[in-house]
């Protein structure tokens, strides 16, 4: 049911204060000091609520972005139509937000979407029926130490839920972001989302169509890079989602061994994350596309017009038509469209037998700059195809032997190897590969495949 503005305050010293930004809380104490509102809000407050780091601080305030420029030092206004003030406070970059009216959230210059006025307002519950979800609705005020929640987001934190703010099918038209966003925080946080708010989902999700590219290539990112991954995709599976982010997917999106070789590449990545570790664009995509740029690419090899090309170069043109059509969804940036199709060509090379008797060819392919991060991928295929696992062990050795230990990270590549060597051995003892489910702890076959 949809509910309108109810006002609950809650005392701060629920938060853990020592979590919470210092640089948040001068720009705060700035613009209370020239007495103006200022508060910490969204994501920020609703994972201090939870008990958890924070990921960055965001701050809503009912200056106007010209006075807030001019009252926080290092700081600067970004957006056209949308401003926002960035201040760079104690080395850390604090997003300045002013209460607003009106539809829509994001710069409509950005988004491509029709748009109505987005003007000022000095009444905070403007401001709060503006946020998608009503855990990402608290305010917390730090001169009197109060978290204000004008949308029933308490209940719905302890209750565990993701609800949208408002008319569901309203809220998704105005900006169908939104019902990816459901998904990332859902996973991120373990919550369900609400019946209503999911079969709003179901009736609009078409709607993710009309995105502007450049924001999706954004929310890609942040869906599946930051730790959450694997939740987030077996979620958007679970609900029919994920081909509304992915190109031509067909059937192969209903293949087990799609599932299973994007689950496990992505547990790989969430597990990189929780190591502190980066986790880049071009590595995602070339898992994501890897099934469907493989099936192009053998299908390539039968139409004689291609099969006489060189293999590297079948596989990037296969690689190129598929990252063409991805982008009409998520426009990836060229530079990382590249490296995704030099870790497409490392597989060819990598599984190249002559290539390995090839001493002289060896050594030139272990200096080139993606051979990691092909080698890396192959090691993600290993799950899919047992016969991998010799090839990557004599590149494996072949890159301790050939590169000076100053330049390569041997620990890394050895105990992930060692790791990926032992569960493939473990899985086959068992008879069958068999897979833990993280989430739901459940226990699922999976099939040997040639993904
Ligand atoms: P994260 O921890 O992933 O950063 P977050 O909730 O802080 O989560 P952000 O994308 O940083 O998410 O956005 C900050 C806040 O801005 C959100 O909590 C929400 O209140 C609001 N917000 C962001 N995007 C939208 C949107 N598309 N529609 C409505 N509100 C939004
Ligand atoms: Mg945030």
């Amino acid at each position: 049911m949809e509910r309108g503005i109810s006002h609950l305050t809650l005392p701060g010293d629920i938060l853990d204060q020592n979590k919470i930004s210092p640089a948040a809380l001068s720009v705060i104490r700035t613009l209370n000091s020239a007495g103006y509102e200022a508060y910490l809000v969204g994501g920020g407050v609703r994972d201090l609520l939870m008990d958890k780091l924070p990921k960055d601080f965001d701050v809503v305030t009912n200056a106007r972005p010209e006075t807030v420029k001019r009252l926080c030092r290092h700081s600067m206004i970004i957006g056209r139509r949308f401003k926002l003030v960035h201040v760079t406070e104690k080395g850390t970059l604090i997003e300045v937000a002013t209460f607003r009216k009106g539809n829509t959230y994001e710069d409509s210059d950005n988004v491509g979407m029709l748009t109505s006025d987005n003007t000022y307002s000095n009444d905070i519950t403007d401001d709060a029926i503006r946020r998608d979800f009503s855990i990402n609705g608290f305010y917390y005020s730090p001169a009197d130490n109060v978290i204000h929640d004008y949308l029933g987001g308490i209940s719905d934190l302890l209750h565990e839920k993701i609800d949208i703010v408002g008319d569901p099918d309203v809220r998704f038209s105005e900006d169908p972001v939104r019902m990816i966003r459901a998904y990332r925080f859902s996973a991120k946080l373990g919550f369900g989302i609400t019946p209503r708010t999911r079969s709003a989902i179901f009736r609009n999700i078409t709607d993710l169509a009309q995105v502007n590219n450049n924001r999706m290539y954004e929310e890609f990112n942040k869906m599946f890079l930051t730790g959450h991954g694997e939740a987030s995709f077996q979620l958007l599976m679970r609900d029919g989602i994920m081909q509304n982010l992915l190109t031509d997917m067909g059937p192969l999106i209903k293949s087990r061994q799609f599932f299973d070789f994007i689950s496990c590449c992505l547990r790989n990545t969430d597990a990189r994350h929780a190591e502190g570790k980066h986790n880049m664009p071009h590595f995602l995509y070339a898992v994501m596309l890897w099934p469907l740029t493989r099936k192009l690419y053998l299908k390539m090899g039968t139409v004689p017009k291609y099969s006489s090309l060189k293999e590297t170069d079948r596989m990037a043109m296969a690689g190129r038509i598929v990252l063409d059509r991805q982008s009409v969804i998520t426009k990836i940036p060229e530079f990382v469209a590249q490296d995704i199709i030099d870790i497409w060509k490392m597989q060819i090379i990598l599984t190249n037998e002559a290539v390995m008797n090839d001493q002289e060819q060896v050594k030139t392919v272990v200096w080139k700059e993606i051979f990691r991060a092909g080698l890396e991928f192959l090691m993600n295929r290993v799950h899919m195809d047992e016969n991998l696992e010799r090839i990557i062990t004599f590149w494996t050795d072949t890159y301790y032997n050939h590169i000076p230990q100053s330049l390569r990270t041997r620990k890394a590549l050895v105990s992930s190897n060692k790791a990926r060597n032992q569960e493939s051995r473990n899985s086959r003892s068992e008879g069958v590969r068999t897979r833990r489910n993280a989430s739901s702890g459940k226990r699922s076959r999976t099939r040997k495949t040639g993904i």
